[in-house]
């Protein structure tokens, strides 16, 4: 019953005309394809109106791949060459109408998490660990993808109507057309409302702290027992390689979802677009900024800390921008301005270091 291929087609697990037409650019109609939908060490598993296959992609195919971005991630459609019933190799990667990226704090590449994706959920939960600021970093990494997202404020059996209340209130203040489910799994308000908005061969993953209950939503809307780990052989699933990093799974309404566990808080990449789009009010502001490379913390003729001066603009909403654009900046720097800038660093350090050193030797 999970596996209902004789019925199943491409345009089921997400295929459409934007595909289609890259296949054919790439001159790859002649191939196979499948979905990615779940991603291991050395291979891939992937998915078509055949069944499940294991597929690996050639050696070539590794040889010109530069970055990680050339590597295939759940959520892409692939060309294929069939091997057997189960395994296959993959040609080619078709182009992605979105991306979602991730940067590690530390890690100098950024990580495809997943592609194809048509909306973004960004889930808070309603306890302690609440954070308004925390939105916004999601929505650039959304954005930045092209991803659409919509927010769950999960947990609402913790806190009282009037709060849940206030609390959408003040995320519509201050993001407008956005939108809002509230849901908890314990209480199951908001199951229905959440299933329903989600459609038929349309793409979703979850984004949020770990401890938020994504985890929880998804084997809520799988009914759990559509993970049928069994019916997947051992040679082209879990069995064999188990250090699944993400997995995409397709619920009885026809909806797809990623889920992506462990996800540790994200850093921002390149997201100077992201960013545009999720602060615009306050890129609106600085149009009228004297200076033109005028960074809104000290500048004279600053429109922005004038219209927080006069209470135009919510400050903490302003701090969290000039947070996120330090991070965004250094993101966006391309690697040789990232070493000069290191470089100048572990100058600056050494130097301190010696006067520190001077210091202590004339003591
Ligand atoms: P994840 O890390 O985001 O995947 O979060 P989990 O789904 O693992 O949930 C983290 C914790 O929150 C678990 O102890 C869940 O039982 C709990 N949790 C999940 N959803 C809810 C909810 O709606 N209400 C309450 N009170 N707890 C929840
Ligand atoms: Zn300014």
């Amino acid at each position: 019953m999970a596996n209902d291929n004789k019925t199943l087609t491409l345009e089921d697990l997400g295929y459409n005309a934007f595909f289609k037409s890259s296949q054919l650019d790439l001159g790859l109609a002649e191939f196979p394809i499948a979905r990615v939908i779940a991603e291991y060490k050395e291979a891939y598993r992937v998915k078509n109106t055949n069944g499940e296959y294991l597929a690996k992609i050639t050696g070539r195919h590794m040889f010109n791949a530069a970055k990680r971005e050339d590597y295939p991630a759940v959520g892409d459609w692939v060309a294929l060459t069939e091997l057997d019933e189960e395994k296959a190799v993959i040609h080619g990667i078709l182009a992605r109408s979105t991306i979602l990226k991730k940067k590690y704090s530390g890690k100098q590449e950024a990580q495809v998490i997943a592609a194809n994706i048509d909306i973004a959920f960004v889930i808070e939960s309603l306890d302690r660990d609440y954070n308004l600021n925390r939105f916004e970093r999601y929505f650039i990494l959304a954005n930045e993808g092209k991803i659409k997202p919509a927010v769950i404020l999960n947990k609402t059996d913790l806190i009282s109507e009037t709060d849940l209340e206030s609390r959408i209130d003040q995320i519509k203040r201050r993001f407008n057309d956005i939108d809002i489910i509230p849901t908890s799994t314990i209480s199951e308000d908001g199951l229905e409302v959440l299933a329903s908005y989600i459609e038929k061969a349309k793409t979703y993953c979850f984004l949020g702290s770990s401890g938020v209950g994504k985890s929880s939503l998804i084997n809520k809307l799988l009914n759990k027992d559509e993970i049928k780990t069994s019916e997947i052989s051992e040679s082209t699933g879990r069995g064999k390689h188990t250090t699944t990093a993400r997995e995409m799974y397709f619920l009885h309404n026809g909806g797809i979802v990623i889920d992506n566990p462990g996800t540790r808080e994200v850093g921002i990449t390149d997201a100077s677009a992201g960013m545009e789009n999720v602060f615009d009010e306050i890129i609106h502001i600085s149009g009228n900024c004297k200076y033109a490379n005028c960074t809104h913390t000290h500048e004279p003729g600053c429109a922005v800390l004038k219209a927080i001066e006069e209470n135009k603009l919510d400050e903490s909403r302003y701090q969290n921008y000039i947070k996120l654009k330090k991070e965004a900046d250094f993101y966006g720097m391309n690697e040789l301005e990232k070493r000069i800038k290191d470089r100048k660093f572990g100058k600056f350090v050494k130097n301190v270091l010696k006067q520190r050193k001077g210091f202590t030797d004339k003591e």
